[in-house]
């Protein structure tokens, strides 16, 4: 894949889609889309939930997650990917 990105075949652009949606690809607009800040919200939320409840479960906790997903707002997703991506960027110093 990384040769394929090299080419000129299709542009990657990155960007908030919805709560939903990791990508996407446009055929005619020969473009793929990609919402890395969905990605990595859903594994804060995780990690996050494995922690305040002290459970090494994946099962369960991928069923909290899911229900934290599913209610909280798109408006504070992206709020939370902007606070996270502050985080990353300052250890990244
Ligand atoms: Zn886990």
């Amino acid at each position: 894949m990384l040769d394929w990105l090299d080419g000129e075949d299709y542009k990657i652009k990155f960007g908030w889609m919805d709560k939903q949606t990791f990508g996407c690809v446009d055929f005619d607009k020969k473009t793929i889309y990609l919402n890395p800040c969905l990605m990595l919200i859903q594994v804060a939320i995780h990690e996050y939930l494995h922690a305040i409840h002290k459970d090494p479960s994946e099962k369960r906790t991928d069923a909290r997650e899911m229900a934290e997903m599913k209610k909280m707002s798109s408006k504070r997703m992206r709020k939370l990917a902007i606070r996270l991506v502050r985080m990353w960027s300052k250890e990244e110093k």
